[in-house]
C-alpha cells in the first residue's frame, strides 16, 4: 500500500494504556492519521511511503502537548522576573494594554511556533488575546493550537471589546467554526475566578457548554489568588467553581496549586483535569501542586508551561522533568515517576484537553502529531531506559524531527514551514 510517510527504525514509545515501546518499531502515517505502528520491517515491507524518516537509533514518540500556556507573551519575555504573580500580573497587564494588536500577537505567535516545533511540542492550548491572529499564524505553519475566545472583565482591554459585548462575539466566533476539524475541538477560556464574577462565570461556561467546548480557567495558582476570591466571593476558587456547579470533564483548570482535600476531592469526583505547571509555580513563588495526591485521586493532569514571562521557555520536556522532580522534595523520590511524567506530557495532555482519543499516543487511526528524539549525544548514553532518558537528560534541542497532522515541520533540525530567521527579526523590529 502507498502511503504519505513511514518513521521506522527507532523505539516507538506508543504511549498507549500500557506504555508499550517497540524497539526497533515504525510508525506509518496516512493522510495526517497513524495507519499502523509495528515492527520496521513487517511496515517496510507492507507499505511504500512517499516519504521516509529513517529514526534508527532514536526514540519516536507523541508530540509533546502544552496544555497552558499564552504564546503571544514570548512578546514580553524576560521582562517580568523574580516577581510575586500578582506584580507580575500588574506589569503584564499594563504593557499588553499598551502593545498588543494582532499584528504583534501574530509575530510573537509565530516565534512562539518556531521555539515549540524546535522543542518537540505539536500543540497547545492558548488562551490570550487576538485568539484569531494566533490561528492564523499557527495554521501557516501547519501546526496544532488550540483556542478560543478568553473573557476577562478587565478595564481597556486590549482587544477593546468590552465584557458586554463579549458574549455575542464569542458566539459569533464560535458558530462560524462548524464542525472541529480532527485533532481539534472549541475552546472558551475564562480567565480566573478573580477576573470574572460568579454571574459572568455561569454565563461563560453556559455558552461554552453549548457548543460542546471545553472551558479552560486559571484556578487556585497562589494562596494570595485563594485569599481575594474568598474576600469577594466567601469561597475559594474550586469551591467557587465547584458550587456554581461549573466543574466537569470539560473543564480544565491551570496550576490548582494551593487546594484543599474536599477540592481534590471535587475535582476527582466531576472528571475535572488540571494543568500543572511545575516552573511558573516555582519562578513566581506559587507554591508545588499537590500532583501526587491528584493522581492518586484519580484526576487527570497535563503539564503546561504557562506563558513565556512566567516561565521564560515553551519547553514541555522542561515541565516533564521539573514535574518529575520537585515533587519530590516532598521526601518522597518515588513520587511522580518518570514514566508518569512522559505520560503527563503526552497521553493525559490530551485527556485533559478532552482529545485523548484522537491525540497523545500513536495508535491506528490518532492523528499523525510525533517527534523523533535523536539520541546520538554524550549525556544521553547508555541507553538503559526511554522515561530516564526523556524525563531526566533530554533537551528541547535534542528532538530532531517534528510530524504534525502527518506533516513534517522540522526535518533534521531545519524548520520547513517557517523561517526562523526572519519571524525573528520581524519581531524585534515590533519592539
Ligand atoms: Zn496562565
Amino acid at each position: 500500500m502507498s502511503i504519505d510517510l513511514l518513521v521506522h527504525g527507532g523505539d516507538v514509545l506508543t504511549m498507549d494504556d500500557a506504555s508499550t515501546v517497540v524497539r526497533g518499531g515504525a510508525v506509518a502515517v496516512h493522510e495526517g492519521a497513524v495507519l499502523a505502528v509495528g515492527p520496521a520491517q513487517e511496515l517496510r515491507e507492507r507499505h511504500t511511503a512517499a516519504e521516509e524518516i529513517d529514526a534508527a537509533g532514536c526514540l519516536v514518540l507523541p508530540g509533546l502537548i502544552n496544555t497552558h500556556t499564552h504564546l503571544a507573551m514570548t512578546l514580553l519575555r524576560g521582562r517580568a522576573d523574580d516577581v510575586t504573580l500578582q506584580g507580575f500580573l500588574e506589569r503584564v497587564l499594563k504593557w499588553e494594554a499598551e502593545l498588543l494588536a494582532p499584528r504583534n500577537v501574530a509575530a510573537a505567535v509565530r516565534l512562539a511556533v518556531a521555539e515549540s516545533l524546535r522543542a518537540g511540542v505539536t500543540s497547545a492550548l492558548d488562551m490570550y488575546w487576538f485568539h484569531e491572529a494566533a490561528e492564523q499564524a499557527a495554521r501557516e505553519a501547519g501546526w496544532r493550537l488550540h483556542t478560543g475566545p478568553t473573557f476577562m472583565d478587565v478595564p481597556g482591554p486590549p482587544d477593546g471589546i468590552a465584557y458586554e459585548e463579549r458574549l455575542g462575539w464569542a458566539r459569533r466566533d464560535l458558530e462560524a467554526r462548524g464542525p472541529a476539524r480532527p485533532g481539534h475541538r472549541p475552546v472558551v477560556f475564562a480567565h480566573s475566578t478573580y477576573t470574572l464574577s460568579p454571574g459572568q462565570l455561569t454565563e461563560v461556561f453556559a455558552l461554552a457548554r453549548e457548543f460542546g467546548a471545553l472551558v479552560h480557567i486559571h484556578a487556585a495558582e497562589n494562596a494570595t489568588e485563594v485569599a481575594t476570591v474568598e474576600v469577594q466571593h466567601g469561597k475559594r476558587p474550586v469551591e467557587l467553581l465547584d458550587s456554581l456547579g461549573l466543574l466537569g470533564p470539560d473543564v480544565l483548570l491551570a496550576h490548582a496549586v494551593d487546594l484543599t482535600g474536599p477540592e481534590i476531592a471535587a475535582l476527582a469526583r466531576t472528571g475535572t483535569g488540571v494543568a500543572h505547571c511545575p516552573v511558573s509555580n516555582l519562578k513566581l513563588g506559587c507554591g508545588i501542586a499537590p500532583v501526587p495526591r491528584l493522581l492518586s485521586a484519580g484526576v487527570t493532569v497535563g503539564l503546561g508551561t504557562d506563558g513565556a514571562v512566567s516561565s521564560n521557555s515553551l519547553d514541555v520536556l522542561g515541565a516533564v522533568r521539573q514535574a518529575a522532580l520537585v515533587h519530590k522534595a516532598s521526601g518522597d523520590p518515588t513520587a511522580v515517576g518518570a514514566e508518569q511524567a512522559v505520560r503527563m506530557a503526552t497521553i493525559e495532555g490530551a485527556r485533559a484537553l478532552g482529545l485523548g482519543e484522537q491525540l497523545g499516543s500513536l495508535e491506528a487511526g490518532k492523528r499523525a502529531d510525533l517527534i523523533v528524539l535523536d539520541l546520538d549525544a554524550p549525556h544521553l548514553r547508555p541507553r538503559h531506559d526511554p522515561w530516564s532518558t526523556l524525563a531526566y537528560a533530554a533537551h528541547p534541542s535534542d528532538v530532531r524531527d517534528t510530524v504534525v497532522d502527518g506533516r513534517v515541520l522540522m526535518r533534521d533540525r531545519g524548520l520547513t514551514t517557517v523561517d526562523e530567521r526572519a519571524v525573528i527579526a520581524d519581531l524585534e523590529a515590533l519592539l
